[in-house]
């Protein structure tokens, strides 16, 4: 910014120059006592009125009028920031600062940064808690749910994650997206991904060696939602060595979980027991005590919200 800061002051001191004055301008001396006598300038004045001698004031008045037009200018000299006096050793310095909106734009920016959607649509990233109605007796359970797990989460930078349940439609999705964005809005990184997508593109879509580093990213960031869990095509490879491995870390770290499914958990087991080629009733067993060790079940009920 001291640049532009710069530049800007040698212009403002070229037009204080009284010569190169149109007929009928303001004098540098009116331009200042305008300017002095601004609402700001004046607050400014009274708050460092001890660090201030008359003469240092004097000398600050190119900084003081370039604050002044620039406040009251509606072109400013560099969008989104805005003049503001400070006091910059002995003098008065003026400086540019992001506008509050400008700040909140920035911090909207980062937050969507730190959330990941994997095969998840983009609309998702603009489902915020306070949009979803309360209205509906079938959600509550899970809307309480969330908000205890945000203040776990806060508080102790892990908290043991949710497993949304019920007939496709009732807004599970929904939810977790408005989960989703309020962690990342508290800094926390944050990954929603579609399972079965995921899990059918994993063969086609990886070389082993960036399969491994996409399976430990998953399994590293601060949330990982699952969306659509049971709604796979599991082969013993991908139940195994990608999701078992990817919750089994989880578990050790301590790492927040969450999961959408139209499967109650015990259906969950199940599914997972039977892949491509196999019945497997004890790895699906211990798959899913690790879905339960990650994760409260809770069931959402309502209408089909997909057939407005
Ligand atoms: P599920 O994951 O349970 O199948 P979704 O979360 O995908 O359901 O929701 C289905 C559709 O219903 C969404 O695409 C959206 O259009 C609508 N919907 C869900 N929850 C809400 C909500 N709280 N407010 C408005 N629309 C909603
Ligand atoms: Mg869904």
């Amino acid at each position: 910014m001291e640049s532009i800061g710069e530049m800007l002051k040698k212009a403002m001191a070229d037009s204080l120059k009284d010569q190169e004055r149109p007929a009928g301008a303001e004098s540098a001396q009116e331009l200042a006592d305008r300017a002095i006598k601004d609402p700001d300038v004046q607050k400014f004045l009274k708050e460092h009125a001890s660090e201030l001698s008359k003469q240092a004031v004097q000398d600050s008045m190119t900084n003081i009028c370039e604050f002044y037009l620039q406040k009251t200018s509606p072109v400013k000299a560099i969008a989104d920031y805005q003049a503001e006096l400070f006091m910059n050793g002995p003098l008065i310095g003026v400086r540019y600062l992001p506008t509050a909106a400008k700040r909140q734009r920035d911090e909207e920016r980062a937050a969507e940064s730190r959330i990941e959607l994997i095969d998840m649509p983009k609309k998702l990233r603009r489902i915020t808690l306070t949009d979803l109605d309360k209205g509906d007796p079938g959600r509550n359970a899970a809307l309480l749910a969330v908000g205890k797990f945000l203040d776990e989460y806060e508080k102790h930078h892990t908290a043991k994650g949710l497993y949304l349940t019920g007939d496709f439609g009732v807004g599970k999705t929904y939810i977790m997206a408005g989960l989703a964005n309020r962690v990342a809005k508290n800094g926390g990184k944050v990954i929603f991904l579609h399972l079965p997508t995921f899990i059918s593109g994993l063969s086609s879509h990886f070389s082993d060696n960036s399969l491994q580093k996409e399976i430990q990213r998953v399994a590293s960031c601060d949330v990982l939602i699952l969306d659509d869990i049971g709604a796979e095509t599991l082969s013993q490879w991908s139940r195994d060595d990608v999701l078992g491995v990817i919750l089994q870390s989880r578990m050790d770290n301590d790492l927040a979980t969450c999961f959408t499914s139209n499967m109650e958990m015990d259906d969950l087991e199940d599914h997972f027991a039977s892949t491509k080629n196999a019945v497997d009733p004890v790895k699906a067993a211990r798959l899913m005590q690790r879905v339960r060790y990650l994760a409260k079940e809770i069931i959402v009920t309502g209408r089909n919200r997909r057939l407005n």
